[in-house]
């Protein structure tokens, strides 16, 4: 067994890479346990990289606004490019949609002041292959692109310096709690720490049933996204990323090409998940009846799980029946741009301190996101 430590984080998606860095900055040690043979194997490596802050719940948008100085002014020596590249969102509404547009333009706009509601000549000026029948637009100037493997590289290379411990082909197995700590067992060895942070993602609800807490009722959802070949004569570069206002579908330029998903939201069991080519066909045909542009080339095609709770806001706090086992879950289609902030947050919280002074501004709460939400009723 090894020394005692103050944390043993399970997984090295975004979620544990960050918190385990955030720790080691208060003082923490700390040792992270990834079950595969690298780190982001699962959804943090299939996301579709983009910050928006007009996607997802008002608690979601308090912690993506809240990560913006971070991802400004990252750490020194935490990447060499900036993590943020030029996007642009836009969601579309036809005219029986207006309500649900003046809806997000609503919300956004109470926080972020260069949030506009467009008009149709707008759109059709940002995306002139777009067939006739879109009335207006939801536009985000400032919607990036995120660089996901520098951020996520970022944290572990700055976790590691600082003594941050990643041991991969670690899959934990069984949680034992003896007096006031943990004994974590992995593929044969065994670890101790005084307390565990359970950032598994998919598996966060199968992880707290090892540890004895209630599950939160845990849903990870399957999103499949392509990348097409953009046809001859097409220029993609100055599309934003686009999304229908019911979010049945979305795209945006990538790399020259164009990546494409149905915004499909198939239940699924924690998985290996994989794209079924009926949901890439299901895509490219909703892109199609949008776009007036012609897919004849898939280069790639992948699925990921997209892990909510009922609420749809992220899960983060000690559980409030067992003792040291902290949730950092339920981060859903927004564990990539929240998580600058969503780190700093948890990894306040895991020291008993309260929500840092420049999360509070945007309304973020330890309420709005404590397990105790689905655990006291
Ligand atoms: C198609 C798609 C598009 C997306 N697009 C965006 C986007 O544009 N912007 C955005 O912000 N977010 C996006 N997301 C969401 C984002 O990717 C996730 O919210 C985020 O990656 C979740 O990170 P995580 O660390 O919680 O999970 P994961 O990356 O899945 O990490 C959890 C880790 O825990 C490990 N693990 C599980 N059980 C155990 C165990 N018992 N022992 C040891 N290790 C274990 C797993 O192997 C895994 O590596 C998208 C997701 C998908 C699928």
């Amino acid at each position: 067994m090894t020394e005692s430590v103050d944390f043993v984080v399970v997984g090295a998606g975004m979620a544990g890479a960050s918190i385990a860095y955030e720790l080691s900055q208060l003082g923490a040690s700390v040792i992270v346990l990834e079950a595969e043979a690298h780190a982001a194997y699962h959804t943090t490596g299939r996301s579709a990289a983009f910050y928006m802050v007009g996607y997802g719940n008002d608690v979601v948008r308090g912690i993506t606004l809240s990560s913006e100085a971070f991802y400004g002014n990252p750490p020194e020596d935490f990447c060499e490019h900036p993590l943020l590249g030029p996007l642009g969102a836009m969601y579309l509404a036809k005219p029986l949609q207006l309500p649900q547009l003046q809806d997000v333009y609503q919300r956004v706009s109470q926080c972020l002041d260069n949030v506009e509601l467009v008009d149709e000549a707008f759109v059709y000026d940002k995306l002139p292959e777009l067939k006739p029948g879109v009335a207006a637009g939801f536009w985000e100037p400032n919607s990036r692109e995120i660089d996901v493997a520098a951020l996520l590289g970022g944290y572990i290379k700055l976790a590691t310096r600082a003594g941050v411990t990643f041991v991969y082909n670690a899959r934990v197995s069984s949680l034992e709690r003896i007096g006031d700590s943990w004994i974590i067992s992995s593929e044969g060895r065994e670890f101790c720490a005084r307390n565990i942070v359970n950032a598994s993602g998919a598996w966060a609800d199968k992880l707290a049933n090892l540890a004895g807490a209630v599950p939160l009722g845990m849903e990870p959802k399957k999103r499949t996204v392509c990348v097409a070949k953009t046809p001859e004569g097409v220029d993609v570069s100055r599309w934003p990323l686009t999304i229908d206002i019911d979010e049945t579908f979305y795209f945006k330029p990538e790399s020259g090409n164009i990546l494409i998903t149905p915004a499909d939201e198939i239940p699924s069991e924690p998985v290996d998940a994989y794209a079924e080519d009926i949901d890439v066909a299901l895509g490219i045909a909703r892109f199609e009846e949008a776009m007036d542009v012609k897919i004849t080339t898939v280069k790639r095609q992948w699925a990921g799980l997209r892990t909510f709770v009922a609420d749809r806001s992220p899960v983060v706090g000690y559980d409030s029946q067992v003792a040291g086992f902290f949730w950092l879950a339920g981060q859903g289609g927004y564990g990539i741009q929240m998580a600058p902030a969503l780190a700093k947050l948890a990894a306040a919280l895991a020291v008993g301190r309260s929500v840092p002074d420049f999360m509070v501004k945007f309304g973020v709460t330890s309420e709005s996101v404590s397990p105790a939400r689905y655990q006291n009723d």
